[in-house]
């Protein structure tokens, strides 16, 4: 296995960080998720455009343009001789001195690993997985944004801790207004009487990229969509229910706590969507 480390490719034993690395010392840096189909990365100009919107928010320099920052992408991939992959970038404030001055930092250390993936068990898809609503609120907008893909996640952390002393496989958050936000690493979609609806960017949630995927399928299929401001009741009313991300795709969710969601089982749309999906990747990836 080889690591992308400060744009030198390195196995994992001579992978290692400085303990004064930021990104450690503070959780002060940003990443991105990507997952590659036959070799080709999905949606990555995406990635890169919201990899820079998270550099930006936090006043992060970023070490390498967009060119580079795609070729270190396929450069990792090609020396793991990966075609179905994940891969990670991680790119924090660097290392320095104690402290929490950005300048104290003289340049960022850029990290990429990449691992086989060839998806979910398919069971979970068959079946669905279970999501509860956590008690810990989603970060707001004017705090630490959940715009920003930071590597300071304790706020999902803390919800995946709660989620997971429940027996569920996903936590969703609310706002500090009550209103669902998104999944711990995921977008949270409803649907009900053949109504798509996701929260609103504007109850302050991560903007994944498979979310956006699925507004635009849904355009294209006909699907009337919302983003709107939904409540947990809204939730368990809900005739289907589905996270999406980069690695698990659309994934449906079969319960919410103890309550089943619709039939307790994937729903049409849920379905339809997913083949979509697939087909979408097909097409754009030529898998
Ligand atoms: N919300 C959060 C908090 C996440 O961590 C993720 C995973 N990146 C998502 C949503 C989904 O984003 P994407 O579809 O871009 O993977």
């Amino acid at each position: 296995m080889r690591i992308f480390l400060n744009a030198k490719l390195v196995p994992p034993h001579r992978a290692v960080l400085s303990v004064y690395d930021h990104g450690f010392l503070y959780g002060d840096g940003i990443y991105e998720t990507f997952r590659s189909y036959g070799g080709v990365i999905f949606r990555l100009d995406q990635h890169l455009s919201r990899l820079q919107h998270s550099a930006r928010l936090i006043h992060l320099k970023l070490p390498y343009g967009l060119a580079k920052l795609r070729t270190s992408l396929y450069q990792t991939l090609a020396a793991n001789r990966l075609s179905n992959a994940t891969l990670r970038m991680t790119i924090s404030r660097g290392v320095g001195e104690l402290g929490l001055d950005p300048d104290l930092c003289a340049r960022p250390t850029i990290v990429i690993t990449a691992r086989v993936f060839n998806g979910y068990p398919k069971a979970l898809y068959n079946r669905g997985v279970a999501a509860t609503v956590v008690s810990i609120r989603r970060l707001g907008s004017d705090t630490l944004d959940p715009r920003i893909k930071s590597t300071n996640f304790l706020n999902n952390i803390l919800a995946k801790i709660e989620a997971k002393r429940a027996g569920a496989d996903e936590g969703l958050m609310l706002n500090r207004e009550g209103y669902l936000t998104e999944g711990t690493i995921s977008n949270l979609f409803l649907v009900k009487k053949s109504r798509l609806y996701t929260p609103s960017p504007q109850v302050g949630l991560l903007e994944g990229i498979t979310r956006q995927v699925v507004l635009e399928l849904a355009g294209t299929m006909g699907i009337p969509t919302e983003e709107g401001f939904l409540t947990p009741k809204d939730l368990l009313r809900a005739d289907e229910c589905f996270l999406t991300n980069t690695s698990m795709e659309i994934m449906p969710v079969r319960k919410i706590g103890k309550v089943p969601i619709g039939h307790g089982k994937p729903g049409p749309i849920t379905l339809e969507l997913r083949k979509a999906f697939r087909g979408l990747v097909r097409q754009e990836c030529r898998t």
